[in-house]
């Protein structure tokens, strides 16, 4: 067996914020090599690069000018994007009410100047380990276990999410909901290892169909599945629902029971619309829900679009 050398494990990224020259230098020499070091003196920069660069875990000054340490956890805990990344703090004075202040803002840990290298190692490491295991266990509870696309609960975030975006930008946003034609026909007829084999070989022939940054694809319950199109309008939606009909037909998987065709075939409903407030996102879905509807009632193996 050969075991991955060191450099084949990806390192953990660490952001230094320090407004003293000094003390970057001491902790980023300690750091680096066992991490991916980024730096920043201020306030205003540290939030940028944090938002940009996601890293794993921030070690924070408390005492800088402009923006101080506390302020900027506020704005790095207020934010989506960034309230998950463990904030250890950094301080010389350190008070009780300081400690407390800065837990109760959300700071996972602290550490005081002058460093003692070895326990801040020994702290960084901690909140590194924690927020990879956080992130496992997220990224487990979001994925469909058989399929191993999304699931439904990770569809509704980045609905709301792409949802939003779409109102900021003025673009069109478009949902297509899919439905395996005669699927309990095949569970009857086919047993239910045959069931899951054809609904994991059609997530994955769906995940390969469209692959522009924000396209999205989940496993929306039973035998259907849904895509986001984000910035997609209507006839760029129908072509892309059109290609996934084929794909799906095109595996060829036998289906005999099957009105409507030898092989296993997909109903497919697609809406558009360009979202002018955040509420009407109910509508969107229904929309592809009528026309999914209208997709099976015309026929099946179809693609319906409003
Ligand atoms: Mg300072």
């Amino acid at each position: 067996m050969t075991l991955p050398t060191h450099d084949e494990f990806k390192k953990s990224t660490l952001l230094i914020v320090d407004d003293d020259f000094i003390n970057k230098e001491i902790l980023a020499h300690g750091f680096r090599a066992d991490y991916n070091i980024l730096l920043a003196s201020s306030g205003e920069e540290a939030l940028a690069v944090a938002e940009r660069e996601l890293p794993d875990t921030i070690l924070l000054d408390i005492v800088m000018p402009d923006m101080d340490g506390y302020e900027v956890c506020r704005r790095l805990k207020s934010s989506r994007r960034t309230q998950k990344i463990p904030i250890i703090f950094s301080t010389s004075k350190c008070t009780d009410e300081d400690e407390v202040l800065g837990l109760t803002m959300g700071a996972s840990d602290y550490v005081t100047k002058p460093f003692n290298m070895a326990l801040v190692k020994a702290r960084v490491r901690n909140q590194v380990l924690l927020k990879q295991k956080t992130d496992l266990l997220e990224q487990l509870a979001s994925i469909d276990g058989l399929t191993e696309v999304p699931n439904r609960r990770y569809f509704d975030e980045v609905f709301e999410q792409e949802w939003r975006r779409a109102v900021r930008n003025e673009y069109p946003v478009s949902l297509c909901l899919v439905d395996i034609d005669f699927f309990k026909q095949f569970n009857d007829n086919y047993g239910h290892t045959a069931g899951d084999d054809c609904l994991t070989l059609v997530a994955r022939t769906l995940a390969n169909i469209s692959r522009r940054a924000g396209d999205f694809l989940a496993r929306y319950g039973g035998e259907e599945f849904v895509f986001v199109w984000p910035n997609c309008d209507v006839k760029h939606a129908q072509k892309l629902a059109e290609q996934a009909r084929v794909a799906v037909s095109r595996l060829g998987i036998p289906h005999v029971h099957s009105d409507v065709s030898d092989f296993v075939t997909i109903s497919l409903g697609v809406a558009s619309i360009i979202p002018e407030s955040e509420d009407d996102r109910k509508d969107l879905l229904e929309s592809a829900d009528e026309q999914l509807y209208l997709a099976k009632q015309s026929g099946r193996n179809t693609v319906s679009c409003k």
